[in-house]
């Protein structure tokens, strides 16, 4: 636990970003402890880990979800989860939408967009992007809204190709808003930006960042 790095991180950012405390893997007390620094929104990559830990903390958590979702384990978040970042395709948003009506709720969702020179990194490219949007199953999803995009730069020491694939990010961001959401003003979030590369990614742009390690410690 770094509460000083916390800190300091806060002081730093632009009032347009949110902090997103990602507290993958780490135990309640850690979570609890920076809860009393007055941090409220968490983000966890594991649906049954999420729940868990949901269920033992103060309601007035947000609770992100940032992680691979596979299908099956919708189910465990959908009543309360806050944002899911990680969108990765149609058949999951549809099932999000399906966990999200039996709950009687609308549950908002990032698109991750494959921004990485990474076979193992998830998302859509444009064209699939557009491809959905267009599509009348996807315009007549009700328990759903699309508030931004999210990314997910390389693992590299190299800072111009990092930079580069979140100026990528942003641009698929202004192609939507510009082509799909021009009147929706809840579609504003770029997620993009963790330990190593959130500086590049404010420059860039970033609305929300994702910071695991430089609050929690190494996992
Ligand atoms: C783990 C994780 C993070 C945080 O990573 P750090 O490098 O520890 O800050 C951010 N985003 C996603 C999607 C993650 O899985």
């Amino acid at each position: 636990m770094n509460i000083q790095n916390y800190h300091s991180i806060l002081s730093e950012l632009p009032v347009q970003v949110t902090l997103i405390a990602v507290s993958k893997t780490k135990p309640v007390e850690d979570i609890q402890l920076l809860y009393q620094e007055g941090q409220r929104v968490f983000g966890e990559n594991r649906a049954q880990e999420l729940k868990s830990k949901y269920e033992v903390l103060p309601k007035d958590i947000e609770w992100h979800f940032i992680g691979h979702l596979q299908t099956n384990k919708i189910k465990y978040i959908a009543p309360f989860v806050s944002l899911i970042h990680s969108v990765d395709s149609f058949n999951l948003l549809q099932e999000i939408n399906t966990s999200a009506k039996k709950v009687n709720r609308i549950i908002p969702c990032l698109l991750q967009f494959y921004i990485a020179q990474e076979e193992t990194k998830f998302g859509f490219d444009r064209q699939e992007c557009i491809e959905m949007l267009e599509s009348e199953m996807f315009k007549s999803l009700r328990n759903i809204e699309i508030v931004g995009v999210m990314g997910m730069a390389t693992f590299t020491d190299d800072q111009e190709q990092i930079r580069n694939e979140f100026k990528s990010l942003h641009d698929h961001f202004n192609f939507l808003k510009t082509n799909y959401f021009q009147d929706n003003f809840k579609f504003k979030e770029i997620s993009m930006g963790m330990t190593d590369d959130y500086h590049i990614a404010i420059q860039e742009g970033s609305t929300m960042i994702r910071i695991g390690s430089a609050i929690f410690g190494s996992r």
